[in-house]
C-alpha cells in the first residue's frame, strides 16, 4: 500500500487509544485494514493490534515510563505502524464528542477549530479533552498532515427547536444547554446502510437502538435524525451498563442537599456505579447477567427492556408512526434475549418476532406478517470517520491546486 492510501482513524479516551488504518478500496471506499489500542496508559500500557480478519499483528506490554500518557500511546502506535506496516497517513480522522452548537457535519482541523472546541470541553469535560489531546499531539509533530474531527453530535444538529430545548431559562440555551444527542456517527452509518439493506424503509420512519456500553435511541425520518434519547450529556435517556439514564433531577438535589454528597462524588456514581451495574450489584455486562440465575440479574435486564420500549413509544410520537425498528452495537448485535424482551414490549405496535431469525442474528429477526419489521445492522463508526476523513481531504485536494500536485 502506499503512504498516499492510508487513513488512520483515533479514538481517544483518558487511558486507551484506540486507532484504525484504512486503505481505499477500487470503488473509492474505505477499506479497513488494521485495527488496534493501547489501553492501561498509565497503569499496564498494551499496545495491540490485529488485521482486517482479526489475526494479531502485535500485543506487546510497556512500562509506564515508556507510555505515561496519551500522546505517548499515540507515538508508540505510530512507530509501530510506520516501522513495521510503512504507514504513513496521509489524514487522521478523529472522533470527537462535542462539536457544540455550530458543528452539524465533520470539519477539517486548524487552529480556529481548535480553539472552538476548546470551548466545549465544559460541555463534555470528561470526554473532549481526551479527544483534542492527540489533535493537538500530531499537529505539532506532523504540522503538514490532514487531521478531520468527526463529532458524535453533528448528525442530530438538524433537530427542531422542540427537540434541541429543555424547558429552562432561554439564557441557558443560549449558553449552550440543549438537547444535542450523542452516538451520531452510529446512526449516521446506519441511515447509510438502510438503502442497501432494507430499501423499504430507508425513506420512513425508523428508531434506532444503539445498545453498547454506552446506550441511546434516534428517531429517523427519511434518514435524518429528528428527536434523540440523549440530551446535554450521554448520561440521558436509556439506563446503559454503568449509568442511569433519565433521572429526576430531584435525585441529584436530594444527594447533594441532604445526603452531603460532593458534585465529584455524585459524577462519579451517575458515571460509573448505576445503571445495570447499580440495579443488579452483578455486573455492567450483559453477557454476565444473561448467565446469571440471580434474579437481581434478571430484573436488571428486564428493567432495560422496558426503559427501551418506553423510549420507542416517545419517538413513535415524535415520528407519528413506525415503518421500522433496528437494534445495533454491542448489545443491540449480539443479544438475542435483550432483543427479545425488547420486542415483546412493542406488540402493541403491530411486531411480530421470528424466534429463530432472532436467535442467529439475521438481518430481519421479525416474521413475515409483522406490521412493523425489525433488523438488526451492525454499526461501524470508524468506517463513518473513514469517509468523512476522505471526503474532506478530496475536497481540500481539490480547491487547492498546489496540494493537488503534490
Ligand atoms: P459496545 O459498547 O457497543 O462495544 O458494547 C459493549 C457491550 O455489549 C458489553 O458491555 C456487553 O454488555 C454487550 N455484549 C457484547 N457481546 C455480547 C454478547 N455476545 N451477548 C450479549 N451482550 C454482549
Amino acid at each position: 500500500m502506499s503512504s498516499r492510501d492510508a487513513i488512520l482513524i483515533v479514538n481517544a479516551g483518558s487511558s486507551s487509544v484506540k486507532f484504525q488504518v484504512f486503505g481505499i478500496g477500487t470503488a473509492g471506499e474505505p477499506v479497513r485494514l488494521i485495527k488496534g489500542q493501547v489501553d492501561g496508559i498509565g497503569t499496564r500500557p498494551r499496545l495491540r493490534a490485529s488485521d482486517s480478519d482479526g489475526a494479531v499483528l502485535i500485543d506487546r506490554m510497556s512500562t509506564v515510563a515508556d507510555i505515561p500518557d496519551v500522546p505517548a500511546a499515540l507515538h508508540a502506535a505510530g512507530d509501530w505502524l510506520r516501522q513495521q506496516h510503512g504507514i504513513n497517513p496521509v489524514a487522521v480522522g478523529h472522533r470527537v464528542v462535542h462539536g457544540g452548537p455550530e458543528y452539524d457535519k465533520a470539519v477539517l482541523i486548524d487552529a480556529d477549530v481548535i480553539a472552538r472546541l476548546e470551548k466545549y470541553v465544559p460541555l463534555a469535560p470528561l470526554h473532549q479533552p481526551n479527544n483534542l489531546a492527540p489533535i493537538r499531539t500530531i499537529g505539532e509533530r506532523f504540522p503538514g498532515l490532514a487531521q478531520v474531527a468527526c463529532f458524535d453530535t453533528a448528525f442530530h444538529r438538524a433537530h427542531d427547536a422542540l427537540a434541541d430545548h429543555f424547558a429552562l431559562p432561554e439564557h441557558l440555551h443560549d449558553e449552550g444547554v440543549r438537547r444535542y444527542g450523542f452516538h451520531g456517527l452510529s446512526y449516521e452509518f446506519i441511515a447509510s446502510r438502510l438503502p442497501a439493506v432494507a430499501p423499504d424503509i430507508a425513506t420512513g420512519r425508523v428508531i434506532v437502538a444503539h445498545l453498547g456500553s454506552g446506550a441511546s435511541m434516534c428517531a429517523l425520518s427519511n434518514g435524518r435524525s429528528i428527536e434523540s434519547t440523549m440530551g446535554f450529556t450521554a448520561l440521558d435517556g436509556l439506563p446503559m451498563g454503568t449509568r442511569p439514564g433519565h433521572l429526576d433531577p430531584g435525585v441529584i438535589l436530594y444527594l447533594i442537599g441532604q445526603q452531603g454528597m460532593s458534585v465529584a462524588g455524585v459524577q462519579e456514581m451517575l458515571y460509573h456505579d448505576c445503571g445495570l451495574k447499580g440495579l443488579s450489584g452483578i455486573s455492567n455486562d450483559v453477557r454476565e447477567l444473561e448467565a446469571s440465575t440471580d434474579p437481581r440479574a434478571q430484573f436488571a435486564l428486564e428493567y432495560f427492556a422496558y426503559r427501551i420500549s418506553l423510549c420507542a413509544g416517545m419517538l413513535c410520537a415524535a415520528l407519528g408512526g413506525l415503518d421500522a425498528f433496528v437494534f445495533t452495537a454491542g448489545i443491540g448485535e449480539n443479544s438475542a434475549g435483550v432483543r427479545a424482551r425488547t420486542v415483546a414490549r412493542l406488540k402493541w405496535l403491530g411486531v411480530e418476532l421470528d424466534s429463530a431469525a432472532n436467535a442467529s442474528h439475521a438481518l430481519r429477526i421479525s416474521r413475515p406478517e409483522s406490521r412493523c419489521p425489525v433488523y438488526v445492522i451492525p454499526t461501524d463508526e470508524e468506517l463513518m470517520i473513514a469517509r468523512h476523513t476522505m471526503t474532506l481531504i478530496a475536497d481540500r485536494d481539490v480547491s487547492d491546486p498546489a496540494l493537488a500536485r503534490s
